[in-house]
């Protein structure tokens, strides 16, 4: 099972991908997350790249498509993968049957955008153990503190207002045409990303279970 999410940032990407993830048993690959090990571990890509991510700009599609193509190598891979945060641009989505092979469903999380700007100034997260909270909506037990694994929680560079504000943008200039060019292709399925975790995970496996 190859899936494409889809959405703005903050739409709950992430955290669906990984419960489809789980559900389906496949590899979850967020292209954001693959570009962040390489700005933590401060390779010579990595340390080109992080202003370029901190300021919530696209990073070349070069890039992003090498580290796609080796990702989708690895033997998680093998009964499928969700792509999360790719693609980003019709570029990419033109560019990505020749990486992975043809994609069968495209799911769109939508939410508006007045919501996006609270959810992910917000948001943080677990550098240990991935698990995410938002002090508001979902607060851990402990102030700053990782209910799973005790570790700190910390704020992504990128989830400061002026910065979502931008990275909005860039979803309504750059990425939102993919919408149309999976709608245009019969792939997309769209729901709302507003309500209950939960009840949206079941909407979403609900939705793709019937679309099998
Ligand atoms: P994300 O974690 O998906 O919100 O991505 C964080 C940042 O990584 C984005 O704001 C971009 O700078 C970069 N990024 C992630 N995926 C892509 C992609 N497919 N193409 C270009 N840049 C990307």
């Amino acid at each position: 099972m190859k899936l494409v999410l889809i959405g703005s940032p903050g739409a709950g990407k992430g955290t669906q991908a990984k419960v489809l993830s789980k559900h389906f048993d496949i590899a979850h690959i967020s292209t954001g997350d693959l570009l962040r090990e390489e700005t933590s571990q401060k390779t010579e890509l990595g340390l080109k790249i992080i202003d370029i991510m901190n300021s919530g700009e696209l990073v070349s599609d070069e890039i992003v498509e090498t580290l796609l193509a080796n990702r989708v190598k690895r033997d998680d891979c093998k009964k499928g993968f969700i792509l999360d945060g790719y693609p980003r641009n019709v570029k990419q989505a033109e560019n990505l049957p020749s990486i992975v092979g043809e994609i069968e469903k495209v799911v769109l999380i939508s939410v508006e955008d007045d919501l996006i700007v609270e959810r992910m100034v917000g948001r943080r997260g677990c550098p240990k153990c991935g698990q995410m909270y938002h002090i508001k909506y979902n607060p851990p037990k402990e102030d700053g503190v990782c209910g799973v694994c005790g570790e700190a929680l910390v704020q992504r560079k990128d989830d400061n207002e002026e910065t979502v504000k931008n990275r909005l943008s860039v979803y309504h200039k750059s990425t939102a045409p993919i919408i149309d060019y999976y709608k245009n292709k019969g792939l997309l399925l769209e729901i709302s990303g507003v309500g209950d975790i939960d009840e949206i995970s079941k909407q979403l496996i609900d939705a793709l279970e019937g679309a099998r």
